[in-house]
């Protein structure tokens, strides 16, 4: 594979044009046209030698869009080529505070979560942060948004992939997107997503950046943990906690946890209990949501009345919490790491009991 110019930030591009004996000011040009997500030989109004130079040197095409599915709730699904021919895919959707997109981190998945479709042939390469770029770039543009009129206003990292298994690219991706002239995303909007590697969420409280941390608990003890999610073996839900106060205590951000709603594994009356003993207190919010039927997996959702009864007692224990709509099921947006989930609200935590 070529190099991809979605790597480059502005300063780095202007080193390429002055590398390459051109004008400073293509630097801006080509900076622009990348934002606005054209395809290289797309690019308004750079010469054509120019552009031969850069083909030589840089992917035409890094990212491109193959297929689009529109659910009847208005949820679209992205199937994206890179330039080595592999797929990944990305999740649109529309909130009242703006659009969020779900952006994939890597080809694949290491992490073995039992219940998840994106692991099922292991982890195939890490994303660059150009490729991750691009994603939000050109998705976009087929809304016909700009850096200036964006139609993607929040982003979250819950597509294929675990961020913090692929941590310098996704720091690079999201201080990218906060770039001044960029497509300036700040990263107050967006959420990133980890099934809980405790050493980078260490590593992500001293970045300086405000995320959103969202953590994939989906159970209460280490043992059950471990039947549904491999990392539960390296790290202990306790170390987990302390890595999301350290979180807390270093950028003053409430956190997220994720739990799907397993029949017979996670989501008895018992299991929401113990989930109050071990949250009440912590600056945090649950979102909730019934299992995404994977068809390889053998495991299935708790009932609708069950996570109803689920979100009950956690509010009547006192923590914060939230039974999410699962959208875009109708077109398969919903599936486990593609679907509607923590939905960029910039953070700020839905009122308890709140259903979307
Ligand atoms: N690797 C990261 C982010 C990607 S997955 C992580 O583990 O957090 C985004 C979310 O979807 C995670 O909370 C993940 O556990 C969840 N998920 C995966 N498959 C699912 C399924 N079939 N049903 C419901 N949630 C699922």
């Amino acid at each position: 594979m070529k190099e991809i110019l979605a790597d480059y930030n502005l300063t780095q591009m202007e080193a390429l044009v002055r590398e390459l004996g051109e004008k400073p000011f293509r630097a801006k040009q080509l900076f622009d046209g990348v934002m606005r997500g054209h395809d290289l030989s797309s690019v308004p109004a750079l010469p054509k030698p120019l552009v031969q130079k850069l083909l030589e040197r840089f992917e035409d095409r890094p990212l491109e869009v193959i297929k689009t599915l529109t659910s009847a709730d208005g949820t679209e699904k992205y199937l994206y080529r890179l330039a080595d021919g592999n797929l990944i895919e990305g999740v649109f959707m529309r909130y009242k505070y703006g659009n969020t997109l779900c952006v994939s981190t890597q080809v694949g998945c290491r992490m073995g979560c039992r219940f998840c479709a994106s692991t099922l042939g292991g982890l195939v390469r890490n994303l660059t942060s150009g490729e991750m770029l691009s994603q939000v770039l050109k998705v976009n543009a087929a809304h016909g948004g700009t850096p200036a009129k964006r139609q993607v206003t929040n982003v979250v990292l819950m597509g294929s992939g675990e961020p913090l298994d692929n941590y310098d690219n996704v720091i690079k991706f999201v201080r990218d997107m906060a770039a001044e002239g960029g497509i300036n995303i700040s990263p107050r909007n967006v959420s990133l997503s980890t099934c809980g590697l405790v050493p980078q969420m260490h590593e992500l409280a001293r970045e300086g950046l405000p995320l959103n941390l969202t953590v994939s608990l989906h159970h209460v003890t280490d043992e059950e943990r471990a039947r549904t999610m491999p990392v539960a073996k390296a790290y202990k839900i306790a170390d987990i906690l302390d890595a999301c106060t350290d979180y807390f205590n270093a950028t003053g951000r409430r956190y997220i946890f994720e739990y799907s709603l397993i029949e017979g594994e996670n989501s008895d009356a018992a299991h929401a209990r113990a989930l109050v003993k071990l949250l009440k207190g912590r600056p945090c919010h649950v979102n909730l949501i019934r299992l995404n039927d994977v068809k390889e997996r053998d495991l299935a959702a708790a009932s609708e009345a069950a996570a109803r009864e689920f979100l009950r007692l956690l509010a009547e224990g006192g923590v914060s919490a939230t039974l999410r709509r699962r959208m875009g099921a109708d077109i398969g947006g919903a599936c486990g790491q593609l679907r509607a989930s923590y939905a960029g609200n910039g953070g700020a935590c839905p009122k308890s009991g709140e259903t979307r």
